[in-house]
């Protein structure tokens, strides 16, 4: 009794614990967005924890031994929602669809945002200076100025625009290209008084690019910085199957933009898609192990999603746990798919399938999407971004599979209004 008046009263510790409260509801809440920035809604469990902890902490900042404090339920409960509605944000900006516009207003300012909840929380703990309330404020903001301060970045490099890259801002900002980056917090472009055009990259020390939002919804071409980035992660990743001795290939956009762009990436690409066939050398299990050893040793960021059965690798630096689970505040992210195929029979004939879909790709007796064996295997070489890379065996034979008339262009996830701006723009550059 004595240890938990003391607990209650003694306003360092209560405001301690309040503290440590609330950076365990944050990581919690950080971590379930990883459903949304994957285009999954939260799974029930992680909704019932995230608000069994807001629940802990709300009860333990508004009860005293005096009472229920309905002024610290109201000003914690307030508060919490906002903070977490604005870094929830981004995440859910990543779902393709209709824009949203408070979404993706927050998403728009999503490195500082977090911020503006200073003077909320300088009101709030003016209107009651308690000690828990006080500490759940302070941990709260110097998470967010941690976050900024973070997300800022140094050693950034410039890159100027080519004329294509050049041409699709200006046809997409209507000639007003200042207009237009203020408009939309495009914060990379950097005007030069006599009218250049430049773009300050993003790297590792830096949040990537928000690529869903320039690419997807304002239908701007892949940043330089990015295209560089995803040409590094395609290396490290090839270059680890390659020592594994496992098959692969590029596969979907990639190799579209390796055989009808000539071994370029899309001017709107997003990632990159690679593939590998598991057999007894090349498990499942070792192809994570490997990857995430190897990720962990030279800098990139492994997430395995066992349920789907495929991994992603980032361009982004894998933090320590529990650290890294606030990526998935990130608005945008240098990614590659790596996804399995494993061998198969269809209708008496071999085939190679894959759990996950993929363009058009038609399902198998499994319920699995295939292609038969022969389209893809034994795997041939491509020219893509310079250097050879494995291919399927019939890459146009594989890309009808996927896409039907690959040759005709479609911006897919861009949305309508800026994928029809620059249409002819996209046409003209490879007729
Ligand atoms: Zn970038």
């Amino acid at each position: 009794m004595i240890g938990i008046n003391f607990l209650s009263n003694n306003p360092i510790i209560a405001a301690v614990v309040a503290a440590g409260l609330y950076f365990i509801t944050y990581l919690s809440f950080v971590w379930m967005l990883r459903f949304w920035r994957n285009w999954n809604p939260p799974t029930r469990s992680s909704i019932l924890l995230n608000a069994a902890l807001a629940f802990a902490m709300i009860t333990y900042i508004s009860i005293s031994p005096q009472g229920l404090s309905l002024l610290a339920l109201a000003l914690a409960t307030g508060f919490i929602m906002c903070l977490f509605g604005i870094l929830a944000a981004p995440a859910i900006a990543f779902e393709p669809g209709a824009p949203r516009p408070v979404i993706e207003f927050f998403a728009k300012h999503a490195e500082y945002a977090g911020l503006w909840m200073i003077p909320p929380a300088i009101l709030a703990g003016v209107m009651l200076p308690d000690a828990k309330l006080l500490g759940m404020l302070a941990a709260a903001i110097t998470v967010e100025l941690i976050w900024f301060l973070r997300s800022r970045g140094f050693g950034k490099k410039s890159y100027p625009l080519d004329a294509l890259d050049l041409l699709v801002l200006q046809t997409q900002a209507k000639g007003n290209v200042e207009g237009f980056a203020k408009q939309h917090a495009i914060k990379e472009l950097e005007i030069s008084a006599d009218g250049d055009v430049n773009w300050i990259g993003c790297n590792k020390n830096s949040l990537p690019c928000p690529l869903n939002h320039y690419i997807h919804r304002l239908g701007l071409n892949t940043p330089p910085c990015c295209r560089e980035h995803i040409a590094d992660l395609g290396r490290f990743v090839t270059g680890c199957l390659r020592d594994m001795g496992a098959t692969h290939w590029i596969d979907g956009g990639t190799l579209l933009g390796a055989v009808r762009e000539n071994g370029a990436l899309l001017a709107w690409e997003d990632d990159i898609d690679i593939s590998v066939l598991l057999d007894d050398a090349t498990t499942w299990k070792i192809l994570c192990a490997t990857l995430s050893q190897r990720g962990l040793e030279e800098g990139y960021y492994v997430d395995i999603f066992e349920k789907s059965g495929f991994l992603t690798i980032s361009y982004d630096r894998p933090q320590l746990w529990p650290f890294r689970w606030e990526r998935n505040r990130m608005r945008g992210e240098i990614r590659l798919d790596l996804v399995p195929y494993r061998h198969a029979t269809n209708a008496g004939k071999p085939v190679l399938e894959r759990q996950l879909l993929k363009g058009a790709m038609p399902v198998m007796q499994s319920g699995w999407h295939g292609a038969p064996e022969e389209i893809v295997l034994p795997t041939s070489t491509i020219n893509f971004l310079g250097s050879h890379v494995q291919s399927p065996n019939q890459p146009e034979a594989f890309l009808e599979i996927l896409y039907g008339d690959f040759r005709t262009i479609e911006l897919t996830y861009v949305d309508k209004d800026a994928a029809e701006t620059r249409a002819n723009i996209d046409q003209e550059s490879i007729t």
